[in-house]
């Protein structure tokens, strides 16, 4: 589906592995006072002062966490780095380097990998962060991506998922679902493909759910806003499997209960029309549907007066002494328990 608009092909075998590093890490530069050495030598250098350091990794699989028949490689590499800024975000801190490594086969020519580091290279540069190493292999089948994010928080600013207590407010950041719808339309757009190469998709009506997919952004304003409203949460993770397991997350580290207000999810208008495109319920959507990288926090009620009409953050809800369990309030007012069904590539695997 997505046109191959680079039709050289330069087979990795020609480089070798230290030009091919050499290669595509020459693009990188520097800008963290903390980075005392980058890409060279055996190990990087870091010199984080007197903050507190988080560091947090994540794996990305073809097959089983993207499809390359329609993620172009410059967004893979663009939200590889995306996700684990957005894990250092939950943490309320601020991502300072990454390390990238990649096992790739043979099948993939240099071209490829210049564009998987073009879009690593523009989410570096837009959320300033140095990239300062990683390692090159090669594999039998496939792309595999690991970024490590190293990020820094003042001891007193950290947050964790285990400190929200009852009566605190469940706040959420932007609006969810739409990374999965978007998914949903990318690939119906993926089957019709199949069946008629010729039939270029049209995704007009699908703008907003489609970047959402394929370009997700770290919450990094969040943890810039919070500071500036001098609000610190009680609690806080970043939305990667979809609202109700992050929920659960919260409320089991933390030992409280919640009550979620259905009406109070926020939902884009696109993502409702979709939804009824598709025949499904958009709560189920947002409880369920992955991959949106807002953040979920819980707030003290001190503090409501200083979040109170933010448009970047809603109020859906708050937490309970844990004997009261976890629950959706609905449209129709009943009380429904709060369970994980999840949106995994383990869940997604087992179906096959
Ligand atoms: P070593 O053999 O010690 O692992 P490498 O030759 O793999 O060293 O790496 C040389 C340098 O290039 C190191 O600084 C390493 O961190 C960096 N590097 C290797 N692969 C990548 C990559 N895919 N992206 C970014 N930096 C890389
Ligand atoms: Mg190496």
């Amino acid at each position: 589906m997505i046109e191959d608009k680079n039709p050289q092909r330069t087979p990795l075998s020609e480089l070798g592995e230290f030009k091919l590093i050499e290669h595509l890490t020459a693009q990188f530069k520097i800008n963290h006072k903390s980075t005392v050495l980058g890409i060279g030598d055996d190990a990087a250098i870091l010199n984080p002062s007197k903050k507190q350091i988080v560091v947090t990794t994540d794996l990305l699989v073809e097959g089983v966490h993207f499809d390359l028949s329609y993620v172009p490689l410059k967004h893979l590499g663009y939200k590889a780095v995306m996700v684990n800024i957005s894990d250092v975000c939950a943490m309320n801190a601020n991502a300072t380097q990454i390390t990238v490594s990649i096992a790739v086969s043979n099948r993939f020519p240099l071209e490829a990998l210049e564009e998987l580091y073009a879009g690593i290279e523009t989410a570096a540069r837009l959320y300033n962060v140095d990239v300062v190493g990683g390692d090159t292999t090669s594999s039998t089948s496939g792309l595999i991506i690991s970024i490590t994010a190293v990020g820094e928080v003042e001891e007193d600013k950290v947050v964790k998922r285990s400190g929200a207590k009852p009566n605190d407010l469940l706040v959420v950041t932007g609006d969810l679902g739409g990374a999965y719808m978007g998914l949903q339309v990318l690939e119906r757009e993926k089957e019709v493909f199949k069946v008629n190469p010729q039939n270029q998709p049209d995704l007009s009506m699908y703008t907003y759910i489609v970047e959402r997919q394929l370009k997700p952004e770290a919450r990094k304003d969040i943890v810039d806003l919070l500071k500036e409203l001098d609000v610190k949460p009680t609690s806080m993770i970043d939305i990667s499997d979809g609202l109700s397991s992050e929920i659960i997350h919260i409320c089991k580290q933390s030992n409280v209960g919640v009550d979620l207000y259905e009406n109070k999810i926020p939902l884009d208008p696109q993502v409702i029309s979709t939804c009824e495109e598709f025949n499904i319920d958009s709560t189920t959507i947002a409880l369920n549907g992955g991959e949106d990288y807002e953040l979920l926090m819980t707030i003290s009620q001190e503090d409501f007066p200083k979040i109170k009409g933010n448009p970047n953050l809603t109020v859906i809800g708050y937490m309970t002494e844990a004997e009261r369990g976890m629950h959706l309030i609905t449209r129709a007012e009943t009380k429904v328990p709060i369970i994980a069904k999840g949106w995994k590539s383990f869940n997604e695997n087992e179906k096959q």
